[in-house]
């Protein structure tokens, strides 16, 4: 008899998992599921537009979809249109790859006001995702505010910053351009709690913020050490190419273009300033105390419209599944939530880590499901989808992204990838 694993969520760690699961037996059936119509999780909707190469891992998850055991079942939300419970009863084993997507919160006063944006949300709205794409933000200046030192919080400082010209071949769409382009800020500051040599960005995002058209990176040569010193060679090294970048943003010229990016560094938001909407920040000034960041008692105000954090994030909660109070991710044991239900990717251990990273993670969690994995008499896609059938649920299969997708390559303007359609009823509308 024939096995059936589960894959809830589209994204690197799920298709990585799939894969994994074929390369080792053809035989078992993995059907991958999908709250949204299309695949691919954070490689559609959190990877940056202007980072297209990055997207372009989307043809190793293509050839996964198309192997003869697997299956797509789009716009099926779990928690929603079937159960954790439901989907153990069809399935010999069940995975959780739907990510980490509730922004953490800076617990600071204000931040309830008109203004403040997580980087979740702003970054799937500037990526075209469905649930965000009416997000319409306002980005009120002077000046903007991105709170973190991650390459997340240089994604959205990039973002912002572009010209229109240079996202011309972006996939972004056309509402987000004409916002950022048509906002009033001049000043986006980035601010680390702690010093620039304990920034998780890597060498080359943080490389990409020196060459922007019409935003101009500027640092303090006060806030960057003499000298580096790290225990480990590796992330010596790292540290030092960092620390040369940054020196050479701090000999910029603040007035050589339009608009200017602050990287500053031991500050901490302390209070979000506003009556109706966000006015200004106070950020407290910090210190190192064995490694971590602790405020000095001295304080300074940036007058910014809009604050971002990019803080991280933990996972949304679904019926069944528990939550960790440290990683965020959902509760597990080297992937193992409980018998026959599994996590891979930042469902396992929380955000962190490039798409790469979930590849050796899903392999490693695979082998073990497999190593666990009975037939169970159990009915898989066939039952899922009669179970979605019976309530209604317009499920879209590969074929239905597949015409999808050329709708949104045949609509590109020229030299841009796609235009997104950014609305499940459009999506929906093109699988007719
Ligand atoms: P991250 O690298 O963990 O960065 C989170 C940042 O938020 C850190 O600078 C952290 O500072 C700061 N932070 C946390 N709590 C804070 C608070 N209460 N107040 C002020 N600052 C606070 O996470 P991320 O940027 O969200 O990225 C997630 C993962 O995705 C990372 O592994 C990243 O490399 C990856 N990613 C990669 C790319 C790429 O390859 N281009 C793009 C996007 C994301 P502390 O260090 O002081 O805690």
């Amino acid at each position: 008899m024939t096995r059936h694993v589960a894959i809830v969520g589209t994204g690197p760690a799920g298709f990585y998992c799939a894969e994994a699961i074929f390369k080792k037996d053809p035989e078992i059936r993995v059907d991958l599921i999908d709250r949204l119509p299309t695949p691919y999780g954070l490689v559609r909707s959190g990877v940056a537009p202007d980072h297209q190469g990055t997207k372009n891992v989307w043809r190793v998850f293509d050839r996964t979809a198309k192997r003869d055991p697997v299956s797509f079942y789009g716009n099926v939300e779990l928690g929603r249109d079937v159960s954790v419970t439901e989907l153990l009863g069809l399935y010999d084993a069940v995975v959780i790859a739907t990510g980490v997507t509730v922004d953490r919160q800076l617990g600071i006063d204000g931040e309830q006001l008109p203004g403040v944006y997580g980087s979740r949300e702003l970054s799937a709205w500037y990526n075209g995702h469905p649930d965000y794409a009416g997000l319409d933000p306002e980005l009120k200046g002077p000046g903007i505010a991105v709170i973190g030192n991650g390459n997340v919080a240089v994604d959205v400082v990039r973002v912002l910053s572009r010209a229109r010209d240079e996202m011309a071949k972006t996939d972004i769409p056309e509402y987000a351009l004409k916002k950022i382009e048509e906002s009033d800020y001049t000043d986006l500051y980035m601010l680390g709690r702690r010093g620039p040599t304990q920034a998780s960005f890597t060498t080359a995002e943080l490389r990409e913020l020196g060459d922007m058209d019409q935003t101009v990176a500027v640092v303090d040569a006060a806030q960057l050490p003499d000298e580096v010193h790290v225990d480990d060679p590796k992330q010596q090294k790292k540290m030092e190419k960092i620390i040369d970048t940054l020196r050479g943003y701090s000999e910029h010229d603040p007035n050589s273009k339009p608009k200017r990016l602050h990287m500053k560094w031991f500050s901490s938001p302390v209070r979000i300033l506003g009556e109706d909407r966000v006015t200004g920040l106070e950020v407290a000034k910090t210190h190192l105390v064995d490694g971590k960041a602790e405020i000095t008692g001295e304080h300074y105000t940036i007058e910014v419209g809009t604050v971002i954090t990019a803080i991280g994030y933990f996972a949304q909660p679904i019926e069944g599944l528990p939550i960790g109070t440290w990683r965020g991710c959902y509760e597990n044991e080297d992937g193992k939530i409980r018998d026959r239900l599994w996590a891979v990717g930042w469902a396992k251990r929380g955000p962190s880590g490039v798409i790469a990273t979930n590849r050796k993670d899903s392999m490693g969690v695979a082998e073990a499901l497999m190593a666990e994995l009975e037939d169970g008499g159990r009915a898989g896609g066939e039952g899922l989808a009669k179970l979605l059938g019976e309530r209604g649920v317009r499920v879209t299969s590969y074929d239905d992204w597949a015409k999808i997708d050329e709708r949104e390559v045949g609509g590109a303007a020229e030299g841009a990838p796609r235009k997104k359609l950014c609305s499940i009823e459009e999506m929906l509308a093109a699988c007719e």
